[in-house]
């Protein structure tokens, strides 16, 4: 995922697909290039790809973040980064790599999902919300830009079920371009609001714990629809922590949640 400057989209590596414009494209253990691509990766992984891990791996969202990830601050943002720690072998291959392919291929990130387009983000102006362009850029020894197989953008984010996780990176991508101003006042990201911020995208297990055994719902009063939704619907507790991250550390009003008068 990148931030595209709407002015120079071609900045961007890779080639820009237009709407409807096709490419190339299959992946199948028959390629000669199998599982060559699941290594030595720069993967991020947004909030809505610790959920579905979790699912996959059936362990909580914070062993998840404290195995699997490593944190990082980059200087455009003051949110930390979250990478997939690749494993401690001398080709540095993605931990959910198999013989077979990846482990957790129905579960699989956004990203890799993607794979071979990457998506850019761009906002028009501070009050619109972002939208996408797409880039075909697979690394040159990727066979699978040579099979028959040809795909648009929309046909390819169909065929991978990557819909919803589209949408919900767009949402998330809402809330960071806030950070890109620092809301810390100068205790940054790591201070105790940085932290509950952090917990609330992508810590939901946490976040559902702090939200049903603390004071929260006494002083803040959550949309109905959310929170009949909160102690099952991880999906919705994340849209829920969103808001929240919204309402508390940038006071700007949502239509989820609010301070309790
Ligand atoms: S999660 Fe799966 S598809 Fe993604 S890099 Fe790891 S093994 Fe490959
Ligand atoms: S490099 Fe391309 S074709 Fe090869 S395994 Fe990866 S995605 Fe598939």
């Amino acid at each position: 995922m990148k931030y595209v400057q709407i002015e120079n989209p071609e900045a961007v590596s890779g080639k820009l697909l237009a709407p409807g414009e096709s490419f190339s494209f299959a992946c199948h253990p028959g390629v000669s290039c199998f599982n060559q691509c699941c290594r030595n990766l720069r993967l991020f992984l947004y909030p809505y790809d610790i959920i579905r891990l979790k699912k996959a791996l059936g362990i909580g969202t914070g062993d998840i973040i404290d195995r699997h990830t490593d944190l990082v601050l980059r200087d455009s943002t003051h949110f930390p980064s979250v990478l997939l720690r690749m494993a401690d072998n001398a080709e540095r291959t993605c931990p959910f790599l198999s013989d077979n392919g990846c482990s957790v291929y129905p579960d699989r990130p956004q990203t890799c999902r993607a794979f071979p387009v990457e998506q850019g983000l761009y906002f028009k102006d501070e009050n619109t919300p972002p939208a996408m362009l797409h880039y075909f850029r697979p690394p040159d020894f990727c066979m699978g830009q040579y099979e028959s197989s040809r795909w648009t953008a929309a046909s390819w984010e169909a065929d991978q079920n990557a819909v919803f996780y589209n949408r919900m990176t767009l949402e998330w991508a809402d809330i960071l371009r806030l950070f890109h101003t620092d809301p810390f006042g100068g205790e940054g990201p790591y201070s105790g609001k940085g932290k509950m911020a952090f917990m609330a995208a992508y810590n939901v297990d946490a976040f559902r714990d702090f939200i049903l055994n603390s004071s929260f719902l006494r002083r803040y009063a959550v949309a109905p629809k959310l929170r009949m939704k909160i102690k099952t619907d991880d999906a919705a507790l994340l849209r829920l922590g969103f808001s929240w991250i919204r309402l508390f550390v940038f006071g700007l009003p949502t239509g989820d949640i609010v301070v309790r008068k």
